[in-house]
């Protein structure tokens, strides 16, 4: 469709067209570039609960790290106390208890109390060993090397000592023993002195793996292996539990003694963290979860608007297209009247292009300058909401060029999805066309009815001589007989009589002759009939005459049966008599031949349908002739058919004529055994219908 204003309202909707498919675009999540972008997104995301799960494991270590850290101070700060509680009891033991004899005794409980003890000596200032005791609880620790070939440690310690005046602790040294192992050691030394004075020194010799065992395996073994270790990571002794667990914590603290440092070393073993190791990690993961399910929740609702706006795009693209095709102009105004949309058909019929049209307001550049009052009257009326909706109304719109031309507005309510009216959409319709077509087909009607009225005088004309001739026969018997009477001069009165009555129906035949000519007038001039009750009675009446006059003629006997109590019928007389007589003549007609030896024609009118009145009352002609051929039959009703030789061939095609126009039908059937009936039905006075010519 191509307009003024179409093009540029074309490239407008294509242009709205390419923005919504490239919002469309940029929408589109599975496109080529958004897929990256949303991969990128799904990745970045699961980057993150990844690294909050390992946040949360990382948290959880560090938690059991501080844990152990925290074993460990409390282990060495119980170590030191049990050391310098040791130291108590050692005090204890050389106040003043020099006797060897009670030093012995009070030497060995301490053994036995101590289990990390190994040997408990007492020497004085020249180093001499002046009592010892072996722990009763081992083999004696000095049994593979002597005593004297490892004082080296323990006299450093003393030295120590004395200068400290205080405890004083060795460093260790391995010490082989007489089952081919050996054990780690450590001498304490404790200066003893008396009135102020030293006088010699009680050595211990302390086993570490026992001090690691007695002092602090009860409470921190049992989780923990626990060992002393050399800076160099050697082991000197280990005590506590030995986890086969792949995850090892470590934490190593300094044991600061008087004289020696212990490297005190803490390995926790502990499990793999679990996959919800604790709430924290297990709330990351809930979380997590609940984010994936939204992500994937809100992919499902981008894939489904995505489906929505492409839905809307094809509804738009075919509203655009249905819009486009309709050759009905579409013209929206909002409530103020202004336009606010037409569409191309709308823009082709005025002339004017979309843009110069919307926002235009009263009065339209498309209405005449002569109809702008009545028009804006009009629109008053209609944006009052007088109007009544969707009624058409007849109007006339200009053109750009200033040509007027018809149109039919159909308008109705724009209604908004809240339900609000916000304004008028009018249906125009270019009628000028339809207005050509219909004065076209006027003329060519009037010219069309004039030609028929034509033919039908013309038939009527052929029709009138048909019928005129019988009444005309009528009269001439009836004059030529009077005149024979009147040639007899010995008339009798009784003749005069029979004159007078020749001469009466002389002028009835001459009145019918007259009614036919004026019947067939009316029929011309295609006006009502005239029509009234008549009785069948009456009818049969009318045409007996005629009817034996020309059974006479052909030595036929005609029958007329008529039911008692039959309803008057509604009928124009004139044209029903013509009808019954053209039947009863084409029957007695068909007899008229040499094989026909019973000559009986039955004129027959009874009820339509037994016992109802208002179904119509029924004619029927029957004769006993040779019937009808089919190929006769088939053209029977046909102007101008004929098989006689003087025939015209118009009485049953006008028979049909006259009783279709009584809303009844002309049907004829064989009669058994020979011949043919003709039946037609005519409405009862008082049930018709009217019918016009
Ligand atoms: P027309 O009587 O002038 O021939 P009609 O239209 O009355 O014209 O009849 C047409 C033809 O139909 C007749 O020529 C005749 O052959 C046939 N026809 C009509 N009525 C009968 C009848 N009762 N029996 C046999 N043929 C008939």
């Amino acid at each position: 469709m191509t307009t003024l204003g179409t093009p540029r309202l074309m490239a407008a909707w294509q242009r709205q067209l390419n923005r919504i498919s490239a919002q469309l675009d940029k929408a589109l999540p599975w496109g080529s570039g958004r897929r990256s972008l949303w991969a990128a997104l799904i990745s970045l995301v699961l980057a993150v609960l990844a690294t909050l799960v390992w946040l949360a494991g990382r948290y959880e270590a560090s938690q059991v790290q501080a844990e152990l850290e925290r074993d460990t101070a409390d282990a060495v700060s119980d170590l030191r106390s049990s050391l310098s509680r040791q130291v108590q009891a050692l005090q204890a033991l050389q106040s003043g208890h020099f006797a060897s004899a009670t030093w012995q005794p009070e030497a060995l409980a301490l053994l036995r109390d101590n289990r990390d003890w190994l040997r408990v000596e007492w020497r004085d200032k020249t180093w001499q060993l002046q009592a010892f005791a072996d722990s009763p609880l081992r083999a004696p620790a000095f049994e593979r090397i002597s005593r004297n070939e490892v004082l080296n440690e323990a006299s450093q310690a003393c030295q120590r000592a004395r200068r400290l005046n205080g405890p004083a602790y060795s460093s260790t040294y391995f010490l082989p023993q007489s089952d081919g192992l050996g054990i780690e050691v450590m001498e304490l030394c404790l200066p003893v002195t008396q009135n102020g004075e030293w006088v010699g020194s009680t050595v211990v010799t302390y086993s570490l793996q026992e001090l690691l065992t007695e002092r602090l395996g009860r409470t921190f073994g049992r989780k923990n292996e626990l060992s002393f270790v050399e800076p160099d990571g050697t082991r000197l002794a280990i005590a506590g539990a030995q986890r086969r667990e792949r995850r090892v914590f470590t934490s190593q603290q300094l044991v600061d003694l008087p004289g020696n440092t212990l490297l005190l070393r803490m390995d926790g073993r502990r499990g793999e963290p679990d996959l919800f190791p604790n709430v924290l990690t297990a709330l990351v993961t809930g979380m997590s979860i609940a984010l994936i399910t939204v992500m994937v929740l809100l992919t499902k609702d981008a894939r489904r608007r995505l489906k929505a706006e492409r839905d809307l795009a094809d509804a738009l693209a075919f509203r655009k297209a249905m819009e486009d095709s309709l050759v009905t102009g579409l013209r929206a105004r909002d409530l103020q009247g202004r336009i606010t949309y037409v569409n191309p058909a709308f823009c082709q019929m005025v002339g004017w292009e979309a843009e110069a049209l919307i926002g235009q307001n009263a009065p339209m550049p498309y209405w005449p300058p002569e109809m702008v009052d009545e028009y804006q009257q009009r629109q008053a009326i209609r944006m009052a909401g007088n109007a009544s909706p969707r009624e058409g109304f007849e109007s006339v719109f200009m053109r750009q060029d200033g040509t007027r031309f018809p149109v039919l507005i159909i308008e109705a309510p724009l209604i908004s999805v809240q339900g609000e009216q916000t304004g008028w959409m009018g249906a125009v319709i270019d009628i000028s066309e339809q207005r050509r077509i219909e004065e076209l087909s006027r003329a060519s009607q009037d010219r069309l009815q004039a030609t028929a009225r034509l033919a039908t005088v013309g038939e009527m004309a052929s029709l009138l001589s048909h019928e005129l001739n019988q009444p005309l026969a009528a009269i001439a018997s009836y004059a030529n007989g009077s005149l024979n009477l009147l040639k007899d001069p010995q008339a009798e009165p009784q003749t005069l009589d029979d004159v007078h009555m020749a001469l009466r129906r002389i002028a009835e035949q001459a009145e019918r002759a007259g009614r036919v000519i004026n019947s067939v007038h009316d029929f011309v001039r295609r006006r009502d009939q005239a029509r009234e009750a008549v009785q069948p009675q009456a009818l049969l009446d009318a045409i007996a005459p005629l009817v034996n006059l020309q059974a006479r003629k052909l030595q036929v006997r005609v029958h007329m049966r008529v039911d008692a109590r039959l309803p008057a019928v509604w009928c124009d007389r004139t044209m029903v008599e013509q009808v019954l007589l053209n039947l009863a003549r084409n029957g007695m007609q068909a007899m008229d031949s040499p094989h026909c030896r019973d000559r009986v024609l039955v004129l027959q009118v009874q009820l339509a349908a037994p016992g109802q009145e208002h179904a119509g009352v029924a004619f029927s002609v029957t004769d006993l002739g040779a019937g009808i051929a089919p190929d006769v039959a088939a053209q029977l009703f046909n102007p101008f058919f004929t098989t006689k030789p003087e025939g015209m061939g118009l009485g049953l095609s006008l028979c049909r004529t006259v009783v279709e126009q009584h809303g009844g039908q002309l049907e004829f059937a064989p009669h058994k055994p020979v011949g043919t009936v003709f039946r037609f039905t005519l409405p009862a006075a008082g049930s018709q219908t009217t019918h016009t010519a």
